[in-house]
């Protein structure tokens, strides 16, 4: 039997466990992911056992609920929304109780991970948390009668520990590890370990060993500059936005906790545009709120998806009547919390409809469109959509023409140089001086092909070819083309890319209808670009060609207008 101080002080044991493991956490992410797996977890769990604190819950349910409305609106990433619906099947189950029977636990755990699985899709031996957290609830299942609960728990950890582990021989198929696909085999799953020590700490709090809880002095967190100019890393996604409404005030306005919207709001009874994802991909996406673009935007930290909670009052603050658009660039983490937010925003009586964007080609073949990650190809769809919205087209046709958009738009990237991450200093990932890779994802997940630097010329010659046999009978007689630069990649490299490109299109045969050539979705100072193009019809074309102005793009560019 368990009772609410066993749950208090399960939560204060987390956010000291993941606060001391951070670094490790962030580590088993950088092999097979992104690396901040331990900065969202940390962040999560000290914002839960805050707000357990502050909240002092009356009963075990309304304590899981308190945490885990903590950790969506905290943590982000995949983690987050995932995280969260497991603690609140734990709200459910446990509501108005002062006390958790082994049978109430058992119950928890096994609707955590039905939960989990549902919200995620995933299945056991797919190298994701699900690999700790079924077989741990399936030992207290095993275990509802027992007289020993300490005992109990201590097998479902041992159970969890195990599956934990059995994730390395594992390859990925969710999450940013899947890009990796076998060469994600080796490697331990960032969840599934940080899901053993969920269960360790309640198998500590249970056994009483409230000790720990006055032993431990948290580690100071001293900041040391990674060469970057940054007051702090916590604070650094929000001043980057305050800085960008600064410098263009007649444009987009910053609200408190990552909000952007635009200056003068579209007229009412007009379609919205709204997304929510991560930081340090600069100037995207604050760069794009404006007129024929973005109307809300909302950014989680550094490479982590803003939470579903935000995402909704992102929709909430681009609804003008009519609906909104919610665009998704297609990550895990940012598809998670979309389907939080969609629900949420439904539920807040918005018409809101999803529009899922992926492009790299480098991910999975035509055939399989809905599995490609989003790159910079969403630029089409966004510009399109919002041309159509501004024009007042009603929500369907606006979702029609960006999914249109999206189908005929392919995109691939390269990489030469690894960006670091602007907190740790530490590369996203190891690319030796001299090699290339091809297939690279916005926050370094491994490419397809990886091999000596090539002359420029012939990068470009390759890149196109993959795009065009992908566009295939797509392709009519003209393409819109966005070379986008990484980050790290010269205004000069990104000409002499754009002149091949312009040049191998016209041997082909191929109009370019229209070329933007800038670093809009960057990451960090990775050296590299992509090419996105778009086999436009005559459709498309005209909607391309409508005005646009944000902070950092406008459209048309060579014409001054009112
Ligand atoms: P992100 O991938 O957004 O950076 P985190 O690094 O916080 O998120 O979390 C990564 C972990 O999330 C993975 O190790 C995996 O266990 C888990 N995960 C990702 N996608 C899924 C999914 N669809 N279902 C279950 N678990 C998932
Ligand atoms: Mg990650």
């Amino acid at each position: 039997m368990f009772d609410l101080r066993t749950f208090r002080l399960w939560f204060d044991l987390l956010a000291q466990t993941f606060q001391s493991q951070r670094e490790a956490l962030n580590e088993l992410d950088r092999v097979i992911g992104d690396g901040d797996h331990g900065y969202t977890l940390a962040r999560a769990f000290a914002a839960a056992d805050d707000e357990i604190t502050n909240a002092n819950p009356p009963d075990i349910g309304s304590l899981l609920d308190v945490a885990a409305s903590a950790l969506a609106e905290n943590a982000g990433g995949a983690i987050g929304p995932l995280l969260a619906a497991f603690f609140a099947e734990g709200g459910v189950v446990l509501q108005n109780k002062k006390t958790c029977s082994m049978d109430e636990l058992a119950e928890f755990f096994q609707n955590g991970a039905a939960a989990v699985s549902e919200l995620g899709g995933a299945r056991a031996g797919q190298k994701t948390l699900v690999d700790a957290l079924l077989p741990a609830a399936r030992v207290l299942v095993e275990n509802r009668s027992s007289a020993d609960p300490v005992d109990a728990l201590e097998k479902a950890l041992l159970a969890a520990r195990e599956g934990a582990e059995a994730t390395r021989q594992m390859p990925a198929v969710f999450g940013r590890a899947a890009f990796l696909g076998e060469r994600s085999t080796g490697y331990l799953d960032p969840g599934a370990y940080s899901f053993t020590l969920i269960v360790e700490g309640l198998w500590f709090a249970a056994s009483g060993k409230e000790g720990k809880r006055t032993d431990f002095q948290p580690e100071e967190t001293q900041f040391v500059p990674a060469g970057k100019f940054i007051n702090h890393p916590e604070q650094m996604v929000q001043e980057d936005n305050q800085g960008l409404a600064l410098a263009y005030a007649g444009i987009v306005r910053y609200l408190e906790d990552g909000f952007l919207v635009r200056a003068s709001p579209k007229a009412a009874g007009k379609v919205g545009l709204a997304m929510g994802h991560g930081g340090g991909h600069t100037p995207s996406m604050g760069g794009l709120v404006g007129m024929g673009l973005l109307d809300a935007d909302v950014y989680g930290p550094i490479f982590t998806c803003a939470s579903g909670i935000k995402i909704a009052r992102a929709i909430q603050l681009a609804d003008r009547g009519a609906g909104v658009v919610l665009l998704v660039s297609n990550h895990s983490g940012d598809v998670l919390n979309a389907r939080m937010a969609l629900r949420r925003a439904s539920r807040m009586g918005i018409a809101v409809q999803p529009v899922y964007l992926g492009d790299d080609v480098a991910t999975a073949p035509r055939s399989a469109l809905d599995k490609r990650r989003g790159l910079g190809g969403l630029l089409f769809a966004l510009k399109i959509g919002g041309a159509a919205a501004e024009d007042g087209q009603p929500l369907f046709e606006v979702v029609r023409l960006m999914e249109k958009t999206n189908l005929r738009t392919a995109t691939l990237a390269v990489a030469v140089r690894a960006p670091t991450h602007p907190a740790s200093g530490k590369p996203l990932f190891d690319l030796p001086v001299g090699q290339m890779e091809i297939g690279t994802g916005v926050h370094g997940e491994a490419g397809v092909y990886r091999g000596a630097m090539l002359p420029a010329n012939q990068v470009v010659d390759l890149v196109l070819q993959r795009l065009l046999e992908d566009l295939g009978g797509l392709l009519q007689q003209s393409v819109v083309v966005f070379l986008n630069g990484s980050g790290g990649t010269s205004r000069m490299e990104l000409n002499i890319l754009y002149r091949r490109v312009f040049y191998a299109l016209q041997e082909q045969g191929i109009q370019i209808a229209a070329g933007v050539v800038d670093s809009l979705f960057t990451t960090q100072e990775m050296g590299g670009f992509s090419l996105s193009l778009c086999a436009v019809d005559d459709e498309l074309e005209e909607w391309w060609r409508r005005p646009a102005l944000a902070a950092h793009f406008r459209w048309p560019v060579d014409r001054i207008w009112g």
